[in-house]
């Protein structure tokens, strides 16, 4: 098994309503990329579809895939482009239960945003929004984690 460090988050940076035969179209044929962008990809609807198998690296990161497991949402930019966080409820869900279940599977990973892995070009220890490389996955994954509730889908 591979070593796992990261569980990395990200947007697909796509409008929300993108098919994911679009985006794999787009790695394949524009990137031309033999693996997929993530392993696991949050539909709208909270449906996570599994791209390609945890023991191998997806091309989520460059420099850091030998050791990371991707996961994505559908969306992460409003109409003009610009990084907003538009994930549904039904992505939030799917999306935070996923993540507890990889930090289950792999309790040593670190659980982040893929812009928390750009260069710390100052060197102060802290990834600041000057330094990110892109906003993905447009918004704070650790700031979220500590506060969000999972809503209540008996109610
Ligand atoms: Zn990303």
């Amino acid at each position: 098994m591979r070593l796992i460090k990261y569980i990395v988050v990200h947007c697909t940076a796509t409008p929300p309503e993108t098919k994911i035969e679009n985006i794999e179209h787009y790695w394949k044929e524009k990137l031309g990329w033999k693996n997929p962008g993530y392993h696991y990809i949050i539909k709208r609807d909270g449906d996570i579809i599994n791209l390609f198998p945890e023991e191998k690296p997806s091309n989520g990161v460059k420099g850091h895939n030998q050791v990371s497991i991707h996961i994505s949402y559908i969306g992460g930019i409003d109409k003009d482009g610009r990084p907003v966080d538009n994930r549904t409820e039904a992505q939030k869900h799917a999306m935070f239960n996923k993540l507890i279940a990889l930090s289950e599977k792999y309790p040593r990973a670190t659980i982040l945003g893929h812009r928390d892995l750009s260069t710390d070009k100052n060197s102060d220890g802290i990834i600041e929004p000057v330094e990110w490389v892109k906003h993905c996955p447009s918004f704070d994954v650790k700031e979220w984690l500590r506060n969000y509730t999972p809503f209540d889908l008996a109610a």
